[in-house]
């Protein structure tokens, strides 16, 4: 262990997690930073693409898959969580795009299903970029489907058994990486009557027939990654596609949402830290009333309370991070299943987590915005991205209400 040295990440990591979180650092600044500013007019993505085959030649991609693949096994969240904060103090929705690959596989490969990873491991642990895709959100409502008190009721994608095959049917919407995935972990029920015990995740490569898209979201920020809707009409895939069975689903599914939360409290913590690092250069060089801004009181105060909140988020999801690796549920839900109590204690925390660090996002872009008067509205001047692309860390995985409910139900 030890103490990293760069000076405002003030918390205890592994070496190796210093390692990989020095790489993508440096990453970050040499091929995302200069460009930053040109990548929401990126519309063909090959800007985006450019750098995620980037972050796919440093392994990112093939991390979690097992070595026999050609992965690295890494399946430890303070790594994962540390690795993409990182990569969002460039551009969050970047982040998010090349974390929803190991989202999508998570539970195929926490399962050892060996059909699916079979199927696509060998693919993704290549050198050139691929996409993964974890589709749970249905129009009807994205947050019913995570809600634990539904109780998978309201999942509407229905696969039913047909001999060796799956055939699903159902209507996905938002999910990061749609449209332009070669693979999809799609949440299904098989019977929504049967709670639980119905939940069922299902693998579908892209191309299928029977699978299509609509038009990609026009988003406010967040423009690095893709939303459409996902239309599964009739689509058939092996027996084997289906993660792990009856209940076993539903604890990975549960499983994903924890990772999901606790891994999104870091993408929000990445941007808060990218918009304050602006913010701070930008009030020491600028002068008013004959000194910097950041040496008046009530702007230091402001600049105070952003470094109070980046960093109580970040211990907050880290130490969330130490207690699900410590669990050690990654090496044992495939086996023995996911303990209940244990289930809804890292749900509640993750939300915490997530829902802390969100709000310190839209806090400190926000206040930094405010502290470099107009030309902080200026997309030259960087902030107003992180400003747009944090507000939607609020909104997606449960949102900002259900994830309180979530940590209060199981407080
Ligand atoms: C950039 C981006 C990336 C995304 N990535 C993915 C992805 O990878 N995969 C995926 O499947 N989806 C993804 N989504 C979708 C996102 O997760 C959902 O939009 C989100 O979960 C909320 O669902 P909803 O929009 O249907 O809101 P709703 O479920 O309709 O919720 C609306 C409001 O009601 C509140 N609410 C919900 N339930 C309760 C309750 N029980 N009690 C009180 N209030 C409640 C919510 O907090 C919110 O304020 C993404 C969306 C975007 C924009």
């Amino acid at each position: 262990m030890e103490i990293i040295g760069r000076k405002y990440l003030d918390v205890l990591i592994p070496e190796e997690a210093a390692f990989m979180q020095q790489a993508l650092h440096a990453f970050v600044d040499n091929e995302i930073m200069p460009v930053r500013q040109k990548i929401d007019y990126d519309d063909e993505h090959k800007l985006v693409d450019k750098i995620r085959q980037g972050l796919t030649g440093l392994g990112i991609q093939r991390a979690m898959f097992p070595d026999k693949y050609g992965g690295m096994g890494i399946t430890s969240m303070v790594l994962s969580f540390i690795a993409f904060e990182e990569i969002a103090r460039g551009d969050v929705a970047i982040a998010i795009a090349t974390g929803c690959t190991p989202w999508c596989f998570a539970p195929a490969i926490l399962a050892s299903n060996e059909a699916v990873l079979d199927r696509f491991a060998p693919q993704f642990c290549g050198d050139e970029l691929q996409t993964g895709c974890f589709a749970l959100t249905e129009p009807a409502s994205g947050c019913d489907i995570e809600n634990p008190e539904m109780h998978g009721r309201t999942i509407k994608t229905i696969a039913k058994l047909d001999g060796d095959e799956w055939v699903i049917n159902g209507n996905k919407c938002l999910a990061s990486n749609s449209g332009v995935s070669q693979a999809y972990c799609v949440v299904c029920t098989t019977d929504p009557n049967l709670g639980e015990e119905g939940i069922a995740l299902m693998y579908v490569p892209y191309p299928v027939e029977g699978m299509s898209f609509g038009k990609f979201e026009d988003k406010a920020g967040m423009r690095a990654d893709r939303n459409c809707d996902i239309f599964l009409d009739n689509v058939r895939v092996p027996k084997e596609y289906r993660a792990a069975g009856p209940g076993k689903d539903a604890e990975l599914f549960t499983f994903n949402c924890i990772m999901g939360r606790g891994g999104a409290a870091g993408f929000s913590i990445g941007a808060a830290q990218g918009a304050f690092e602006k913010v701070l250069e930008y009030t020491t060089d600028r002068i008013v009333a004959g000194k910097p801004i950041r040496e008046h009181s009530v702007c230091a105060c402001m600049l105070a309370d952003m470094v109070i909140g980046i960093e109580t988020a970040r211990a907050y999801y880290m130490n969330l991070a130490y207690m699900i690796d410590e669990a050690r549920i990654v090496d044992t839900i495939g086996s023995k299943g996911l303990d209940p109590q244990l289930a809804n204690f890292f749900l509640s925390r993750a939300s915490l987590a997530k829902v802390y660090a969100d709000d310190v996002a839209v806090m400190v872009t926000n206040k930094a915005m405010e502290l470099m008067g107009s030309y902080g509205y200026l997309h030259e001047y960087d902030v107003e991205k992180y400003w747009r692309d944090s507000k939607e860390c609020q909104l997606y995985e449960g949102g900002a209400q259900l994830g309180r409910l979530d940590i209060i139900r199981n407080y």
